[in-house]
């Protein structure tokens, strides 16, 4: 890969826990880590190395063995269901068979007669079960996540999904210009709660729904304003019935 550094790996466990790479500030960081994700998906590469935050000052980089990420060559951990039962339970099974791709915390959102409930938790899985089990989301329709954190520390609440009174929505990526969209929201009035570059996804389109756009066309709105490499899923509060709807048509054929 012509501009990507030499990085020699150091065996620690299951993950190659790789030397310091020199100070980048997080947009270089971010086209760093898109270059070497670019190298793995054309083949050019050995593995994915990500940015692991959770160590403080020290900047330490995590490299996956291609031969770990073989089986799927995507590094995502996003799920949606759309069910016509209580589908959390389903959600955190599907993202338990991503778990081999690494996560630092997780979380699920559903609509419960229109309108949006999460449940979220720091480590793994279990945890997020746990959560379930105490406060259970009965809504037929989720997504869920598992966060790999590149912006704020892996905590429960910049786990996503994150939501505001319009919309839930989870995250697999960078939005490199996410400082400039937040000065621009707050100064709408938009408040954040999360050290997260996906919440400005989440008043993003947020804000285009409340300037009277649909769901769908507020998303086509916002889309081309981020900057970066992402996947991401949406749910809308009130949204569901419409695809419900759709659903059953399927099923009558
Ligand atoms: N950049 C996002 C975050 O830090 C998403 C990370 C991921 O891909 O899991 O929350």
């Amino acid at each position: 890969v012509s501009d990507t550094r030499v990085i020699t790996p150091h065996i620690d466990r299951r993950w190659h826990t790789v030397a310091a790479l020199p100070d980048l500030d997080d947009d270089n960081q971010s086209r760093q880590l898109y270059e070497i994700h670019s190298a793995f998906f054309s083949g050019l590469a050995l593995g994915v190395i990500r940015f692991e935050p959770s160590h403080g000052e020290k900047r330490v980089y995590r490299y996956f063995p291609a031969r770990d990420l073989a089986q799927e060559r995507l590094m995502c951990g996003i799920v949606g269901i759309l069910g016509r039962e209580p589908v959390a339970g389903q959600i955190v099974e599907a993202l338990k068979r991503l778990e081999y791709r690494g996560y630092d915390s997780a979380g699920v959102a559903t609509l419960e007669k229109g309108k949006l409930t999460r449940r979220r938790a720091e480590g793994k899985l279990r945890n997020l079960d746990a959560r379930l089990r105490e406060e259970p989301l009965t809504g037929h329709s989720g997504i869920g996540h598992t966060r790999w954190a590149t912006h704020g520390k892996p905590t429960e609440n910049n786990a996503h999904p994150h939501a505001s009174d319009k919309l839930a929505v989870v995250h697999n990526g960078i939005i490199e210009n996410f400082r400039e969209l937040r000065e621009e929201l707050t100064k709408k009035g938009h408040v954040f709660a999360t050290e997260t570059d996906t919440e400005v996804v989440a008043h993003l389109v947020t804000d285009e729904i409340r300037s009277g756009k649909a769901p769908r066309e507020a998303v086509a709105s916002a889309l081309p304003r981020l900057r970066g490499a992402f996947a991401l899923a949406f749910l809308f509060q009130g949204e569901d019935s419409e695809w419900h709807q759709r659903l059953n048509n399927l099923r009558q054929i």
